[in-house]
C-alpha cells in the first residue's frame, strides 16, 4: 500500500516569521495518526525555522544543485540541506523549467544526488496547454521521464514522488477533471513500469497539481493512481491547508 503524500508548494512566499506563524497553526491539529503524510516546501530561508517547529509535518526545499560545494553563486548543495533536516526536495517545477531553465538532464543529477542522502525528490513534470490541445500528453510525460529518471536504478525511483502537474491547471483556477488527472497519473505508473518494472511502478507514489484547493482534493484522493497533491496556493493560508487535511484524513 502507498502511503499518501501531501505537500503545500509555498513558492516565494512567506518570510521566516510567517512560516513560523503557519508552523504553530499546523501542528496544532496533526497528531501524527494520520493515514497521509502532510508537508511543505518552503522557500530556502524559511527552511530552519520550519523544521525546528515541524513535529508531523514533512518540511521539503524547493530546488538543490546537484554539486557538493564550489563556486555556484546563489544555489544550495544537497548537504546543506540535510544538515538543516529537509526530508524532501520539489525538483522540475514547471515554474523552474521555464524561468529558470531546468532540464530533464538537471533533475536526473539532482535526483541522484538527494537519494544519496536518503531526501526524497519529488519530481514535477507536466504539458502545456497547447501540448494538451495537440494530444501530445503522452509523449511530453514519456520523455520528462525518460530525461529526469536517466540513471537512477529501480531501487531508487521506488523512492521517488512524481508529480504530475498540467501547466494549464497550475494557478489558474482550472483544474484538471478527476478523471484527466487519473488518467494521466496513471500513465504516469505506466511509463515508470515500461522504464523500469512492475513492482517500481507500484511503489513509486504519484500526486496530482494543479488548482487543487480543499473542495476537489478527496475527488483526486479517491483515484486508483493519484497518490496525493501538490498544492500551491491553497497551501498557503493554515485555515486552508487545515481544510485540506480534514478532507483527506
Ligand atoms: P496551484 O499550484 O495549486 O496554485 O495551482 C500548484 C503547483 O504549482 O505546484
Amino acid at each position: 500500500m502507498r502511503k499518501p503524500i501531501i505537500v503545500g508548494n509555498w513558492k516565494m512566499n512567506k518570510t521566516p516569521a510567517e512560516a513560523l506563524e503557519f508552523m504553530k497553526g499546523i501542528e496544532e491539529v496533526l497528531t501524527g495518526e494520520e493515514n497521509a503524510d502532510y508537508g511543505v516546501g518552503a522557500p530556502f530561508v524559511d527552511l530552519d525555522v520550519c523544521v525546528k517547529n515541524a513535529k508531523h509535518l514533512i518540511i521539503g526545499a524547493q530546488n538543490c544543485n546537484e554539486k557538493d560545494a564550489g563556486a555556484f553563486t546563489g544555489e544550495i548543495s544537497v548537504p546543506m540541506l540535510k544538515e538543516v533536516g529537509v526530508t524532501c526536495c520539489i525538483i522540475g517545477h514547471s515554474e523552474r523549467r521555464t524561468y529558470y531553465a531546468e532540464t530533464n538532464e538537471a533533475c536526473a543529477l539532482k535526483a541522484k544526488r538527494l537519494l544519496a542522502d536518503d531526501i526524497v525528490p519529488i519530481l514535477c513534470i507536466g504539458e502545456t496547454e497547447a501540448e494538451y490541445d495537440q494530444g501530445l500528453t503522452d509523449n511530453v510525460i514519456r520523455t520528462q521521464l525518460e530525461g529526469s529518471l536517466a540513471g537512477l536504478t529501480a531501487e531508487e525511483v521506488a523512492k521517488m514522488v512524481i508529480a504530475y502537474e498540467p501547466i494549464w491547471a497550475i494557478g489558474t483556477g482550472k483544474s484538471a477533471t478527476k478523471e484527466i488527472a487519473e488518467n494521466c497519473c496513471r500513465l504516469v505508473r505506466e511509463t515508470v513500469k515500461d522504464l523500469y518494472d512492475e513492482n517500481t511502478a507500484e511503489a513509486v507514489r504519484i500526486q496530482y497539481g494543479g488548482s487543487v484547493k480543499p473542495d476537489n482534493i478527496a475527488e483526486y484522493m479517491a483515484c486508483e493512481d493519484i497518490d496525493g497533491a501538490l498544492i500551491g496556493g491553497a497551501s498557503l493560508k493554515v485555515d486552508s491547508f487545515k481544510e485540506i487535511i480534514d478532507a483527506t484524513k
